[in-house]
């Protein structure tokens, strides 16, 4: 779990903001729900058979005796808000969400134990553009933020239909080669076969090469709308990779799944998942209610803007850098940065009463445009000296109340 300093803060900041001004325009309004929840909420909504409910998750007791859970993810707790606070009766929902996520998870860059996602979860929408929309509101957002090296892997999962009669064409397939997998996809045969597709083991995956594949169980009508969704995707200039072996692991899902992956992250590849999973609100005690969704990792997204501008971009920005020296002049520098702020200038005081050198020399690296000065005959008169930092020495600094001096700064600075 890790700590985000100061220093790092300004770019997620820049995400944050960015992310929430992309989903504004997209008509998505942002829904919180707690960080920790019943443990049977995840059980049922992600799956007893999948890693993240097996091994991943942060379970104990509270002091009422009851399971209780961090979220390793967003998705089931926006199901169970909206199914408990009746949304789903007032039409489709447009929603995300962000915070922190946790995983016990083995960690390495861009894997933590406490991470950050921000998702979408559009509920109550059936339509294959609906699923190109949910896409390309992530695309898009990665593409604002300046994300280069991207790739959109796509798949479709079919019908709950499709996928059952797939399931069994692959446990078939996989019993005969039992002793050739991995144990792990050993196990995995009777409780979640798909998993097995995406093993990381070589030798499995050289195997898989043979495997019946998905695309040619998926019916007539999962295929026509699957080729609607690579349709508009085209339509829309987004380009994709078919990967038949993209499964999300869990039973609720079908039709399509994809993962917008970076070449630049090593192992870590996947920047966003996402997919249709039309079967989870029934699951979770709801109406029947298709839906689609995703799930970004802000880690991830973190190390892939870190080498970039984006970073420069999210520099902070001062006005005024206020220094003083005496206690009559603190009081006044204190009055004075208080006005400022409320006047919507961002200020910085010098509260350490060093060398009036010492404290200059940390105006000029603040990156403010201004200084303002005040002695001890200053803090006498009620003036206050300013000074254009950005100016050369020639510039003769002024004098002036602290109105005045207020004024000349709302002039002279540039608003954004
Ligand atoms: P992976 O295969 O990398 O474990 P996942 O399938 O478990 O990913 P999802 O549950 O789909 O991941 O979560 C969506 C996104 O959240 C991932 O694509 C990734 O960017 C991010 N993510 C997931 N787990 C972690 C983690 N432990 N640390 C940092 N980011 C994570
Ligand atoms: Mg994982």
């Amino acid at each position: 779990m890790a700590d985000l300093l100061p220093e790092q803060i300004r770019l997620w900041q820049h995400l944050e903001a960015t992310a929430r001004e992309h989903f504004r325009r997209s008509a998505i309004t942002e829904i919180r729900t707690p960080l920790l929840e019943v443990t049977e909420l995840f059980a049922r909504g992600i799956g007893e058979a999948t890693d993240v409910v097996g091994k991943e998750m942060y379970t104990f007791f509270d002091r009422g005796e009851r399971s209780c859970t961090l979220r390793p993810e967003g998705t089931a707790s926006v199901v169970r808000a909206a199914i408990q606070h009746g949304l789903l009766s007032q039409g489709p929902q447009r929603l995300w969400y962000g915070g922190p996520m946790f995983r016990y998870e083995r960690p390495q860059a861009g894997r933590l134990r406490q991470f950050h996602q921000i998702g979408l979860e559009l509920l109550g929408f059936a339509d294959a553009c609906s699923d190109v929309e949910a896409i390309a509101v992530a695309w898009d957002l990665l593409a604002q933020l300046g994300v280069g090296g991207l790739e959109l892997q796509l798949n479709s999962l079919g019908s709950s239909e499709d996928r059952a009669r797939y399931r069994e064409q692959l446990v078939a397939w996989l019993e005969q080669r039992r002793d050739q997998l991995d144990a792990d996809s050993q196990a995995r045969i009777a409780s979640n076969p798909l998993r097995v597709l995406d093993s990381k083991n070589p030798d499995t995956q050289a195997l898989l090469a043979e495997a019946p594949s998905l695309a040619s169980a998926l019916s007539d009508g999962s295929q026509a709308r699957f080729a609607v969704v690579q349709q508009a995707l085209t339509a829309l200039g987004i380009p994709f990779v078919l990967n038949s072996r993209l499964v999300r692991g869990l039973d609720y899902y079908s039709h399509t799944a994809f993962e917008i992956t970076s070449s630049q992250l090593g192992a870590q590849a996947t920047v966003c998942g996402g997919g249709r999973y039309d079967g989870l609100v029934q699951q979770l005690g709801g109406p029947a209610t298709p839906a689609i969704g995703w799930a970004l990792g802000m880690e991830r997204l973190v190390l892939l803007l870190s080498q970039s501008e984006a970073s420069a971009a999210a520099a902070p920005s001062l006005d005024l850098y206020v220094v003083s020296r005496g206690e009559a002049a603190a009081a006044l520098a204190l009055a004075l940065a208080r006005r400022c702020r409320q006047a919507g200038l961002a200020v910085e005081r010098d509260a350490s009463g060093a060398a009036f050198g010492k404290q200059f020399k940390r105006a000029d690296r603040s990156g403010a445009r201004w200084a303002a000065v005040i002695g001890e005959q200053e803090a006498l008169d009620g003036l206050v000296g300013l000074k254009d930092l950005r100016a050369g020495a020639e510039q003769a600094d002024q004098r002036l109340t602290p109105e005045a001096l207020l004024e000349v700064l709302a002039a002279g600075l540039p608003r954004p």
